[in-house]
């Protein structure tokens, strides 16, 4: 059961009455020295989590200070080529954790730790945890260089602040940064759900109305929606989702939605304020959103309505946003949808429910054809395992199962909270076992390498997609050819050097560079595919050049040459 309409009322309203805003913002100064603009805000809908943090532009450049906001100490450092990039963590004496990511570089006796470390581990990828005493901090102190590290695909900080308790990520917009805002958020759409206890995603029972703008206000054609009588049910009611974003004064950038209110007349029937979120519970991100409306249609519907299983904080009332109506009901609504600033968007409509029948039908989903978010799954036969933890799924799912090759598992346009086990039989082998692996072929098409572990003949995958799964095996090595200049030239004078590295089917798990068989920091590139080295000065003259690089299956490449610096 998803919706459970009056159950568990107080388990899900106690621990969130505390979240507000009475927090005194603190004095931070500003991790830039330019004027902070916004490139997307905390909240943002992205795939599978939320935008933890603020995107502040830099200039469309690199290599801006990035100052430490308050005092206290770098308690954490991480350096990957995903994700955040190369990231520095500090926690302050107010409990407040401050985080700056995709650095380009770090300053100061942090960056001659982090060298000494990965010269030691010979390793880029490195991640540190220090005690107070270890690199205190002074407020306004240059603690890096901004950059476009990791996951970035254009030169930012992305800034957070957390709870350094709970590591929770809190709205640096409600907690201490002041960003200049007079534009309202702009309402682009409205949907209209039929709900069950099976669930918002009613094969035919859902709509979107179109929305306008006239003087100010918001509305649908003739401020009134009819729906059918059949979206009523004994056991179910109606939800809405606002489709809705938001800007800041200082560019067009669009940014995420921070609070909406629904009522009915006084009476509220859903709330949401994204005040904090807890790392683990970003990707129920999945059940917030309209998920089919996002992946397939781009479009950033926020569900006033929620399942009981939605552990987010960011509802601050018990409200589960169903509304029980019936056949000629007819109901008054209003949205609001507000930013930090409380600049305001309201969208006031009518809604008529058409005479007829109500839909009475036991169930939506057939149980031969679906999975339901309230089962655990497991299936298996000689050659292959499928299993799910329960709360895999957040509604039904269509099963598409076949245990007989090509093997699938679930709808690949579907989202799941937690992975999906995969175990398959592997063939009497004829290469290493190591090269083997399992891929799936998920949404779209795409084709996504599993880190696989072999047991016994059967080899183990953990996956975060469902679609169509089989074994693999990788005995080519990742290519590396020169990126920026010739082997034959003499390249003075240069301080950077890169190389294309391509691997095609699973990913680079170690790379290094040797001069004259001297371990080198390498650098790795993954959205670009490239990896380099920044010449230390003393290196000149002649010398011998060597990378090594590694895939998962453990494939190597070595490239050797002279170089003259
Ligand atoms: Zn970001």
């Amino acid at each position: 059961m998803v919706f459970r309409l009056f159950t568990l009322f107080f388990l899900f309203t106690l621990p969130f009455i505390c979240v507000s805003q009475e927090n005194a913002k603190t004095n931070y100064r500003s991790p830039l020295g330019i004027p902070l603009v916004l490139a997307a805000n905390f909240g943002e809908l992205r795939p599978n989590h939320f935008h933890m943090g603020l995107d502040f532009k830099t200039n469309g450049v690199e290599g801006l200070p990035l100052y430490a906001i308050e005092e206290g100490y770098i308690a954490r450092i991480k350096i990957s080529p995903y994700g955040y990039g190369k990231a520095i963590y500090i926690n302050h004496p107010n409990g407040i954790t401050s985080v700056y990511a995709h650095c380009s570089s770090f300053k100061g006796k942090l960056d001659s730790i982090v060298k000494v470390v990965q010269e030691k581990e010979q390793n880029f990828e490195i991640e540190l945890f220090f005690v107070p005493t270890d690199v205190p901090i002074k407020k306004g102190e240059i603690i890096a260089l901004s950059g476009n590290t990791g996951g970035s695909t254009a030169p930012h900080l992305h800034f957070e602040l957390r709870d350094t308790k709970t590591e929770e990520a809190m709205n640096p917009l409600v907690y201490g940064f002041e960003i200049q805002d007079h534009k309202s958020p702009t309402i682009k759409g409205l949907k209209v759900y039929a709900l069950t206890d099976e669930g918002y995603q009613i094969p035919g029972k859902s709509q979107i109305v179109s929305v306008s703008k006239t003087n100010n206000e918001y509305h649908i054609a003739g401020d009134l929606l009819t729906i059918p009588s059949d979206y009523c049910s004994e056991h179910g009611g109606i939800g809405f989702a606002l489709e809705v974003v938001d800007q800041f004064d200082a560019a067009d950038n669009i940014c995420g939605l921070y609070k909406s209110v629904l009522k009915s007349g006084n009476d509220t029937i859903f709330r949401q304020q994204i005040d904090k979120v807890a790392f683990d519970h970003s990707r129920y991100i999945n059940s917030h959103k309209d998920y089919h409306e996002y992946t397939v249609n781009k479009r950033k519907f926020h569900k006033s309505f929620k399942t009981e299983h939605n552990p987010l904080a960011i509802y601050p009332t018990s409200d589960l946003g169903i509304i029980k109506i019936n056949p000629r009901d007819k109901l008054s609504l209003s949205y609001s949808a507000q930013d930090v600033k409380k600049n305001k968007s309201s969208l006031n409509f009518n809604v008529l429910v058409s005479e007829g029948k109500m839909n009475t039908s036991k169930s939506n989903f057939p149980s031969w054809s679906y999975f339901y978010p309230d089962s655990t799954i497991q299936f298996k036969n000689d050659k292959i395992e499928f299993s799910a933890q329960v709360h895999t799924f957040y509604e039904p799912t269509k099963k598409n199962l076949s245990l007989v090759a090509p093997f699938s598992f679930g709808d690949p346009t579907q989202p799941i909270q937690y992975p999906v086990i995969v175990k398959l039989k592997l063939p009497v082998s004829k290469v290493e076992l190591s090269k083997y692996y399992i891929n799936v072929i998920s949404s779209g098409g795409k084709s996504h390498a599993l880190l696989s572990t072999i047991n016994g003949d059967w080899i183990r995958a953990e996956s975060g997609y469902l679609g169509t799964f089989n074994i693999r095996v990788d005995t080519i090595a990742p290519s590396i050819s020169p990126l920026n200049f010739k082997t034959t030239e003499i390249t003075k004078g240069k301080n950077r050097y890169s190389w294309k590295v391509n691997e095609s089917q699973t990913e680079l798990v170690d790379y290094d560079l040797f001069i004259d068989g001297k371990w080198y920091v390498l650098e790795y590139e993954s959205k670009g595919d490239y990896v380099f080295f920044d010449k230390p000065k003393g290196i000149v003259g002649k010398h011998k050049v060597e990378i090594i690089v590694i895939d998962s299956c453990g494939n190597v490449r070595k490239w050797t040459s002279d170089l003259v610096f």
